[in-house]
């Protein structure tokens, strides 16, 4: 099937804005219709700053080495139940990096967050005191309650957006930060995408490689030949680049069913992200939770979502 990615990416816009609703509404969510509530980023002074705050190593100091989570026995790994009592870890989820232009629409403007903005969300989390946390330490943690460093949370890119890599990447140097990124093979090597190289580099340097599909199709909708195509190609490659396992796998737009927990598990994922919506009760790993990180939120508007959605 041919599709053109212009009109794939528009698609995933205009779909993924429709989530953006339930952007901030969690387990924990009450009323928080934040999303609306655009603080100016033009005005935000805190906005106007760079300068960081280096994370401290002394916490992590603290913290249990990530353990592959292959080596975790499944009879040593908490039940479902036992998963779901733990304090949830903050997970943001961005897509593009970029200042905004009179082409984007307003729903895409939460899923492009201005350079400055960014930058000032980073140094935010920072200068409270967050360590990232990479998604093997996330699943020692869920599965055998292993330590984390103070307040641990975790950044993921979705989409393999070329900014990722070229403003994201020294952001996150700057203050020691790593990250997930979710790759979708279908733009790798494309005009405003990650190469193969630059995806390379990131894991080279400590950051973890996730699977997004080929070309970001719904996997509610996906029979036949689609597993191939969507997962296990494309998989494939990302291993082939990084010279490691692929473990973690995001949903595109965040939609799932349990029907593709197997087959996930199957082809060897140990768990698989989500978006703002409710975990499955039974199956927690495979729908852990991630909020979208607004290009409309200031860094406290940012601060108080974390507190409030996880
Ligand atoms: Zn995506």
């Amino acid at each position: 099937m041919k599709v053109s990615l212009a009109s794939l990416l528009l698609a995933a816009l205009t779909l993924a804005a429709c989530d953006s609703k339930t952007a901030t509404t969690g387990e924990s969510a009450t009323s928080k219709a934040t999303v609306g509530a655009a603080d100016s980023l033009v005005t935000d002074p805190a906005l106007a700053k760079t300068s960081g705050t280096q994370a401290t190593a002394t916490d992590e100091a603290n913290a249990t080495p990530a353990p592959d989570p292959k080596t975790i026995p499944a009879g040593k790994a908490t039940d479902a139940a036992g998963i779901l009592a733990r304090p949830q870890v903050p997970i943001l989820c961005y897509h593009q990096i970029r200042d905004w232009t009179a082409r984007d629409s307003k729903g895409a403007k939460d899923y492009i967050v201005p350079i400055a903005a960014f930058k000032a969300q980073m140094k935010m989390l920072a200068d409270s005191g967050y360590h990232t946390v990479s998604p093997d330490q996330l699943y020692a943690y869920m599965t055998t309650g292993a330590k984390l460093p103070s307040k641990p949370i975790m950044l993921t890119f979705d989409d393999t957006d070329l900014d990722q890599f070229t403003v994201a990447r020294p952001t996150l140097e700057q203050y020691g930060y790593k990250a997930m990124y979710f790759v979708m093979t279908v733009s790798l090597g494309r005009p405003h995408y990650m190469t193969k190289a630059m995806v390379k580099q990131l894991s080279d340097e400590g950051n973890v490689i996730g699977s997004h599909t080929w070309d970001h199709h719904n996997v509610k909708k996906y029979q036949g030949k689609d597993w191939e195509t969507q997962i296990d190609k494309p998989t494939k490659t990302l291993e082939e680049i990084t010279g490691k396992k692929i473990n973690y796998f995001a949903y595109p737009f965040g939609l799932w069913n349990t029907q593709a927990f197997p087959e996930l598990k199957k082809r060897g994922f140990v768990a698989a992200f989500s978006l703002a919506e409710k975990r499955d009760q039974q199956d927690p790993l495979f729908t852990i939770r991630r909020i979208i990180a607004s290009g409309y939120w200031s860094p406290k508007t940012l601060r108080n979502n974390i507190v409030q959605s996880f």
